[in-house]
């Protein structure tokens, strides 16, 4: 059996700690490997190792830093392939979808690679007589990620590229149920010449996780995965002084308003609501029927729902592929058992779906729900799965009141032809990203990427030009030079009047 270990300065490392986890195909349900459940003993060597290459990485000239990530880039389009194996064949979703995740972490290396031009600064001449000011960004020091599982290479690649960028070292603590993507992404970095120490692995579940909020050598914590997880890092490591920025889950609506482009909203939610099995935060679970939309909106989506194609996501027809685990299958069909027993009526029933050949495959097909109610609990929490609520209203405000009393404030998304809407729209969704006729509005890397409400705890979302701002701290120099002219001590606040 596959063991998949640590990486810490530059190597494979094992570690102490006798505590595995099974890692399974979600395909076939087999077990392809155990993944090494780290101890505090391991993160603290990784801390140790972290803390002595930031003495010489924070001093490398952004420039050289840069080159690195150039290396890396052409790295990683090069093993391309294989990393998405790696992704499919420990996440489950379609290889396309695979490599759409891909390049969008690539997507952040290629940003990061820019980072001479975003650390300039500021400079000012002559604040007061012969004085001058100027303000610039330094590391933070030694960081850590910690990640879910439905993105093995574009989370982790929203947080380590920007903050290795930025002259800090990184330690990662991958999802335990995918963690291999990330390991061979470290063995290119190692590859493309990155100083041994910069960016270590240590795999693990809460143990690592905690080991990591309570050291002190830590200075910022960036996390991505489910709302109460979140929440415990937010308020854990702001209790041990570290800077955190804690992404949390979602449960993101689709408004369809009657006068859209009603093939355009339905194609959106189809691969909005069921591409990657709806194990995306920005996946739209919910779509908000206007007006008179909703009979031919459910009619629309019931064809195409029982006809899309589920399978391996090795196979090119798939166009969905099995959720990530066995208890997590169970956990989903019995958000549709729910559903039925809340009066929510079950227009598309997948739960039954069997697969020649993949019987032991964590596959389910695509449910569709009409007439779901806002105190439903298949409305209120987020499911993480193939199950797509179609929730009626009357007018606008009714949909824009539903999008802003959800606890969750991730990503929203409107179908409308009428521009004075989708403006107005997006001027009062009190959420962190809208989409006008675009379904997933992920921002692109050099945009950054954050929810609000409950999805995201802190102040800065991820990557682009937040990201830069999170990995680094300001610092404002002031300076005046012996001119030779007579001072006098000085008792009052130094102005310019
Ligand atoms: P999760 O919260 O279970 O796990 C995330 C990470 O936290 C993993 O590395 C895991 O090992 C660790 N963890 C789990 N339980 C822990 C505990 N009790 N104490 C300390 N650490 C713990 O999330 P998941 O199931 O891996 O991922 C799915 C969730 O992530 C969904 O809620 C999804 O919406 C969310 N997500 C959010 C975003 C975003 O940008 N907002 C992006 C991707 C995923």
């Amino acid at each position: 059996m596959k063991i998949i270990e640590h990486f810490i300065e530059g190597k494979h490392y094992s570690g102490n700690s006798k505590k595995f986890s099974p890692v399974y195909n979600p395909a076939t349900g087999e077990e392809t490997a155990k993944v090494k459940l780290g101890n505090s003993e391991d993160l603290n060597k990784a801390v140790d190792i972290s803390k002595n290459a930031f003495l010489t990485w924070s001093n490398t000239p952004p420039i050289q830093r840069a080159r690195v990530l150039f290396k890396f880039k052409e790295l990683i389009e090069k093993n391309e392939d294989e990393l998405i194996k790696i992704i499919v064949s420990e996440h489950g979703k379609v290889y396309e979808d695979a490599k759409g995740s891909l390049i969008r972490g690539l997507e952040v290396v290629e940003y990061a690679c820019g980072i001479p031009q975003m650390l300039k600064g500021e400079f000012t001449e002559n604040v007061g007589k012969n004085v001058d000011s100027w303000s610039l960004r330094q590391p933070l020091g030694v960081c850590a990620g910690i990640t879910p599982f439905n993105f093995p290479a574009m989370v982790p690649m929203w947080m380590f590229p920007m903050a290795i960028a930025c002259g800090n070292t990184f330690i990662l603590k991958p999802s335990e149920k995918d963690p291999s993507c990330s390991i061979k992404l470290a063995e290119l970095f190692n590859e493309a010449g990155l100083p041994k120490g910069v960016f270590n692995i240590v795999n693990g579940d809460k143990e690592v996780v905690d080991a990591i909020i309570s050291n002190k050598n830590i200075s910022a914590v960036s996390f991505v995965g489910s709302t109460p997880i979140a929440k415990y890092i937010y308020e854990n490591c702001a209790k041990n002084e570290k800077r955190v920025q804690a992404l949390g889950g979602a449960k993101n609506h689709c408004v369809v308003m009657p006068d859209c482009d009603l093939d355009q909203a339905v194609n959106g939610l189809m691969g909005a609501a069921y591409g990657s099995a709806g194990e995306r935060c920005m996946a739209q679970s919910v779509a908000v029927a206007v007006g008179n939309v909703g009979d031919q909106l459910v009619k629309n989506l019931k064809t195409k729902v029982e006809t899309l194609k589920v399978g391996p996501g090795m196979d090119k027809n798939s166009e969905m592929g099995p959720l990530i685990t066995k208890e997590h299958l169970a956990k989903v069909k019995g958000y549709v058992d729910i559903g039925v027993k809340e009066g929510a009526e079950l227009v598309v029933d997948g739960r039954n779906l069997k697969l020649q050949g993949y019987e032991k495959g964590y596959f389910m097909g695509g449910c569709l729900f009409d007439k779901v109610k806002k105190d439903m609990k298949i409305y209120k929490e987020e499911i993480f799965g193939p199950v797509l609520s179609v929730v009626r209203a009357e007018n606008f405000d009714e949909a824009l009141a539903l999008v802003n009393n959800h606890e969750y404030g991730n990503g929203v998304s409107i179908f409308t032809r009428d521009g004075d809407v989708g403006r107005t729209f997006s001027n009062k969704a009190k959420i962190g990203m809208v989409g006008i006729n675009i379904p997933i509005p992920v921002p692109m890397a050099f945009h950054s990427f954050g929810g609000w409400k409950r999805s995201l705890f802190g102040d800065q979302h991820m990557h682009g030009p937040e990201g830069v701002r999170f990995y680094t701290k300001l610092k404002t120099i002031t300076s005046r030079w012996p001119d030779g002219l007579k001072s006098d001590p000085e008792f009052i606040m130094p102005t310019m009047k």
